[in-house]
């Protein structure tokens, strides 16, 4: 069944600042979408707005999965319903382990009994197992997984990280906060392959991200354009090429 990510009129304000700007934008969960634009933009406001970070307070307009308002919803709940996000800057949780946040997420999302007084029936050697595999796919050692998470990580083991979290999560959709940055260019090859390998268009991604090197190994099916809080251009792969080449400025210029 394919899902759909629909975001209607949204208007967005920070700190009483009107950030974004009727952002309209459908994401099918077997769709590549890129989110491109300069630094202060807005898109990762757009992405923290969508997983209902409370300072970006959404004054008009709505985020549906399926149809269905997720505005009501605290970001667990929004979770549940299927979205994942990997932050820009993602923080470090002394005393969490990746094994813990993994069961812990797996838990909520997967394996949440019906009745509270039950114990989850987590298949916990599956598990392991499973998170060796995709620890091995983004070229990370075993010891990630005892590891706390984000503490002392390079900025590319962070990253690889966060797409392994996707990998045990298998979410209807995934926002990529500039996944692309702090990784050099083997890094790049091997997250992109393994984004392509688990999303296997049964995840939606919206990648977001302002060089299109991430954008030559995961080929988007949209280039959306965010300038100064709107949406200013959509179109095909290409339109990340013709930017690569020529630069916001020109970009601007011409509109
Ligand atoms: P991008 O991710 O495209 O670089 P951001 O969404 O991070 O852009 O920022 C867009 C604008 O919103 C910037 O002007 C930034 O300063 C402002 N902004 C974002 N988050 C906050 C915040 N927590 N407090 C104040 N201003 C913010
Ligand atoms: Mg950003």
């Amino acid at each position: 069944m394919v899902d759909v990510l629909t975001i209607e009129h949204l208007y967005v304000e920070v700190e009483g600042k009107e950030i974004l700007k009727d952002i309209n934008l459908e994401v099918k969960s077997n769709e590549i979408h890129a989110i491109m634009g300069p630094n202060g933009a807005g898109k990762s406001s757009l992405a923290q707005a969508i997983m209902g970070h409370p300072r970006y307070k959404i004054t008009k307009g709505d985020v549906k999965i399926n149809g269905e308002s997720i505005l009501g919803l605290s970001t667990d709940k929004r979770a549940q319903k299927g979205l994942f996000i990997s932050l820009q800057y993602p923080i470090g949780l002394q005393g969490i382990t990746l094994f813990t946040l993994v069961r812990a997420s797996l838990t909520a999302l997967k394996y949440k009994p019906t009745d509270p007084s039950q114990k989850p029936n987590l298949p916990l050697p599956q598990i392991r197992k499973d998170l060796e595999f995709y620890l091995k796919k983004l070229g990370l050692d075993d010891s990630f997984i005892n590891r706390y998470v984000n503490e002392g990580f390079s900025g590319g083991e962070k990253k690889k990280s966060e797409i392994v979290q996707m990998a045990m999560i298998k979410p209807k959709f995934a926002i990529l906060d500039e996944t692309d940055s702090g990784l050099d260019i083997d890094g790049i090859k091997i997250v992109a392959s393994a984004i392509m390998d688990i999303s296997r268009r049964e995840t939606g991604l919206i990648l977001i991200t302002h060089y299109n090197r991430l954008l030559q190994f995961i080929r988007p099916d949209y280039v959306h354009i965010l300038m100064d809080g709107r949406i200013v251009e959509t179109g095909p792969a290409e339109l990340a090429d013709l930017l690569e080449q020529k630069g916001y400025d020109w970009f601007k210029k011409g509109l």
